[in-house]
């Protein structure tokens, strides 16, 4: 019989842990196959460890990993595709915004077709307004800088085979952008839609800066067309400079030098000045990615698993 493992990053979700492993574990009941939750305890404050811990001693398909600090979400996906056991992973929130009843037809398609992942989309954003927008043209932009084919609305949601599994542990990289590494890796994703789900309990975990910070993070992780930008802004300035040189040397030979032309100057300079500190920040902006990169650190520390004690 094939196993699924259910990974499930958690921070501070001491309202949702249960529901979710009863919901799910009830959705998932008929089919015919072994499951295995393994939860990531990402670093939690509250009394969400205690809890998994629970959960273990009362039944031993329920795995943790507990993390020494908070090491983002993305390092609760990688431990828990690392650490999974199943012939299929399935990624997914605590907070039951990922619709569980989708789970058997996620199922039957790995196993009974050619596709090696099926993804959830959202299809309406109500409820989360200029979020909404905001989300979707980021995607848009990403796609265009990156080439990569992520979806508006694509959730981290995501049923994968082992195969596809392998294929991202290859990726080792410490800036981890799933959604990209998800598109990078290939494999035909088949699509599923599902309307967008309030937040069962607790908040969502993700302020407006960290959201900016993970767009950004998007970017660099997976483009360098913003370099190539840089360059093509200095190109652009040279020619204008190269053309107002001659300008200027024509004009004072035929008419003499006035001393008239303060503000242009001015302007031009602080022009020229931001130009040249916006593209020294983009190419700090990989420098700082590349020094991360370089010095090879692991992406997470577990303190504690549930296997420690057996
Ligand atoms: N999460 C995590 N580490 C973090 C932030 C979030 O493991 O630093 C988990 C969180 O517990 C939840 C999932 O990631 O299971 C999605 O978080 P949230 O619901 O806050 O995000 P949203 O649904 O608003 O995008
Ligand atoms: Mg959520």
């Amino acid at each position: 019989m094939k196993k699924l493992s259910i990974i499930v990053p958690c921070f501070n979700e001491e309202e949702v842990v249960n529901t979710f492993y009863e919901v799910v574990g009830k959705e998932l009941e008929k089919e015919n196959i072994t499951l295995e939750f393994l939860f990531i305890d990402d670093g939690s404050k509250d009394k969400t460890l205690k809890i998994l811990k629970e959960l273990h001693k009362k039944d031993e398909k329920v795995r943790y990993i507990s993390f020494a600090r908070n090491f983002g979400k993305e390092a609760g996906v990688y431990a828990g595709l690392k650490e999974c056991t199943g012939d299929y992973a399935v990624v997914m929130d605590a907070d039951l915004q990922h619709d569980p009843k989708l789970l058997p037809k996620m199922i039957h398609i790995l196993k009974d077709s050619e596709y090696e992942t099926v993804a959830v989309r959202r299809v309406n954003r109500k409820g989360e307004g200029l979020r909404g927008f905001l989300s979707k043209m980021f995607f848009k932009f990403m796609n265009k800088l990156s080439g990569l084919d992520t979806k508006s609305g694509e959730m981290d949601y995501r049923m994968m085979s082992r195969k596809m599994i392998d294929a991202i542990l290859l990726m080792s990289e410490y800036n981890r952008f799933s959604k990209g590494i998800f598109s990078w890796v290939g494999f035909e994703t088949k699509w599923l839609e599902q309307e967008n789900i309030e937040r069962s309990l607790g908040t969502s975990k993700w302020s407006f800066k960290s959201l900016v910070k993970y767009s950004l993070q998007g970017i660099t992780a997976f483009s360098t067309t913003p370099l190539v930008l840089a360059s093509f802004l200095g190109i652009l300035f040279c020619i204008i400079a190269f053309i107002m040189i001659i300008v200027v040397v024509i004009k004072t030979l035929c008419f003499g030098e006035d001393v008239a032309g303060f503000p242009t100057l001015i302007c031009c300079i602080f022009l020229i000045g931001g130009l040249q500190l916006f593209c020294l920040g983009i190419i700090g902006e990989y420098l700082s990615k590349m020094y991360l990169e370089v010095k090879n650190r692991p992406i997470y520390i577990a303190k504690e698993t549930s296997e420690d004690n057996e």
